[in-house]
């Protein structure tokens, strides 16, 4: 007769017992890097849209080097990591998400004559502010864009007339073998809402964002302050930041507007439960308090078909719908 099984000094039990769970695995992986994680955390609070299940292991990389040693730890373990900025582009599903997340909060960031050097955690409106305090001029349109670094190069954010790919001078990463690489801007294929690292980034498949440098303009403050300030009263004017959004829902069609598209299929005001199209906005779904993920996921399928129906244009979603959906193929 065998009995319990011994515990090793991992306290997994031995080789002969079951493997672990993908969330111990990532427990294992935290405790190794020393750094504070939390079981089951509501994503929700960490996203814009305020919707989404529990994260099975939870932690907070407030520096690059605990993200890197986070990230090769994980993918050296076979742990699925996922890594998430502000959430401002993503829909987590009511299921939450498997194995590790990682929230990326190193928000350093210096001035180097016309050059701003970030780190990817840090929020690209605080870039845009530190720009305009050093006379720098070009990162304007980050203002408006509740996302970090990282996630606006990721997707080549933009907005106002511009986008990361006009001032994006080089990057550092980290690959997927471990390595760490510094690269010119036009080897992340930056195009519309996209780039060479959207796709697999997040899993442990994809090169991560360390650290970006950005080629500005030398002007006057004031007059980056002047721009600074037109945005936000343009979005205030045209966007329904007072709701819980994840931003623009579809990408727009060559040559057209997806907000444009849904508004001609009367569907501003539209609800699925808790999930509403914006009256202001159509390429918007807001959360009016109590939506769920697959309410949201519901409305913007709902939306996609009638535009198909209407006008033959297949919309595709620029939000990223991510964990567990078992509902999607
Ligand atoms: C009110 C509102 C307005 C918006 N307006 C705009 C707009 O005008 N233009 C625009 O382009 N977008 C806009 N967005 C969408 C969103 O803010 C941007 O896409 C933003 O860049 C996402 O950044 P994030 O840090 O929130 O990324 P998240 O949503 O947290 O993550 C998005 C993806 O990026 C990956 N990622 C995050 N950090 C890294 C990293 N360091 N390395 C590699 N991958 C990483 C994540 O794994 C995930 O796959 C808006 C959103 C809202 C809510």
């Amino acid at each position: 007769m065998s009995g319990p099984a011994r515990p090793t000094p991992t306290g997994r039990g031995d080789a002969s017992g079951p493997a672990p769970s993908a969330a111990e695995a990532a427990v294992e992986v935290a405790r190794g890097i020393g750094v504070k994680f939390h079981r089951n955390e509501s994503l929700a609070p960490h996203t814009t849209m305020r919707v989404g299940g529990p994260a099975d292991i939870f932690v907070e990389a407030k520096d690059v080097a605990t993200m890197t040693a986070l990230m090769r730890a994980a993918r050296a373990a076979g742990v699925p990591v996922t890594v998430l900025g502000r959430g401002s582009n993503v829909i987590v599903a009511d299921a939450g998400i498997r194995g590790l997340v990682v929230l990326s909060r190193a928000e350093g960031c210096r001035i180097e004559g016309d050059r701003l050097i970030a780190e990817a955690g840090l929020p690209l409106a605080k870039a845009a502010t530190q720009a305009q305090r050093a006379g720098l001029s070009g990162l304007e349109f980050g203002l408006a864009i509740p996302g970090t670094v990282g996630g606006a190069i990721w997707g080549n954010a933009g907005a106002h007339g511009s986008d990361i790919a006009s001032v994006l001078e080089s990057v550092t990463v980290l690959r997927v073998d471990g390595a760490e690489a510094t690269e010119p801007a036009s080897a992340l294929a930056l195009k519309y809402r996209d780039s060479r690292i959207k796709g697999t980034a997040g899993r442990s498949a994809g090169d991560l964002i360390l650290t970006a440098t950005f080629r500005l303009n030398l002007a006057h403050p004031g007059a980056v302050k002047a721009r600074l300030d037109e945005i936000l009263r343009w979005r205030q004017e045209h966007q329904p930041l007072n709701k819980p959004s994840a931003g623009s829902v579809f990408r727009n069609p060559p040559g057209d507007s997806a907000g444009r598209l849904i508004d001609e299929c009367g569907l501003k005001g539209t609800r699925v439960g808790g999930a509403a199209i914006s009256d202001k906005h159509a390429n918007f779904i807001v959360n009016e308090g109590r939506a769920t993920a697959s309410e949201i996921r519901r409305l913007g399928d709902m939306a996609r078909e009638a535009v198909r129906t209407r006008f033959g244009v297949d919309l595709e979603y620029e939000i990223r719908f991510i964990g567990d959906w078992p509902e999607l193929p």
